[in-house]
């Protein structure tokens, strides 16, 4: 477990990074959110980062989500959730999750609207893009975003803020910038639909050790786990 200090440090390092990433990019370091990503850590660990410079928390697991939410662990920040949502927990994460991140079929699609139009409510999402075409991940195709897309804009409840991605484990740093390029071509292309009440601004990409080529191809969000708290222990359950 990361102490204050370790994770105040790599926090900071961290947005240095990210700001000269943009930069680079001719890009506002502000115009780029961290997220960090807090599966398998304590409601402590993360309440105490929270403190720190990170502009929202990502979650894999509703439990994990509900845990740290009803225990005010994010103090008051955004949380999100990035992992593969099953149908029969979606009224967990509806209302509770500032953005939906892993939205990535029709049917979760719907299960979603339903739930947010039970509460009254809009819920954001993103569409997720199996981007490395992996059999083993979720994501929809880049071919079957489009009808995606449109369900969400027929939806009432759904606001679509544009794409998420996770490119292949074994992928080289080229072929990683290459998937990040390709996710940029497709946001601007959700862009240029002009829906009337989606609001494509967000493309969640990079994690820990491909965030600073994710913002030089235009992310908006990226993910970080390892790099702030370290490694995972996943032998012992939260
Ligand atoms: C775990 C996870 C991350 C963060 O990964 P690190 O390599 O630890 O930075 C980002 N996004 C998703 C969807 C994750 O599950």
């Amino acid at each position: 477990m990361a102490t204050k200090e370790q994770m105040a440090e790599a926090v900071a390092r961290i947005r240095a990074n990210m700001a000269d990433a943009a930069r680079a990019a001719g890009r506002d370091p502000a115009d780029i959110l961290l997220c960090a990503a807090c599966k398998t850590r304590t409601v402590e660990e993360v309440r105490e980062s929270a403190a720190l410079d990170i502009d929202l928390f990502g979650e894999n697991h509703v439990q994990e989500l509900v845990e740290k939410t009803d225990a005010g662990a994010y103090l008051g920040k955004p949380g999100h959730f990035i992992g593969h949502l099953q149908t029969n927990k979606v009224n967990k994460v509806v209302g509770r999750a500032a953005m939906i991140e892993s939205v990535d079929s029709l049917h979760l699609l719907d299960k979603v609207e339903a739930a947010a139009a039970r509460l009254g409510i809009v819920q954001d999402i993103l569409i997720e893009i199996n981007i490395g075409a992996e059999a083993s991940k979720s994501g929809v195709s880049p071919e079957g975003l489009w009808a995606l897309a449109d369900a969400a804009e027929a939806a009432g409840h759904l606001r679509l803020r544009g794409l998420m991605a996770i490119p292949p484990a074994d992928a080289s740093p080229d072929e990683t910038r290459a998937f990040f390029a390709r996710m940029r071509r497709l946001l601007t292309e959700l862009q240029d639909r002009r829906y009337a009440t989606a609001r494509p601004d967000t493309l969640s990409m990079g994690m820990s050790g491909d965030y600073e080529s994710a913002i030089r191809e235009g992310a908006t969000i990226v993910r970080i786990g390892t790099a702030i708290y370290g490694a995972r222990d996943y032998s012992k359950k939260p």
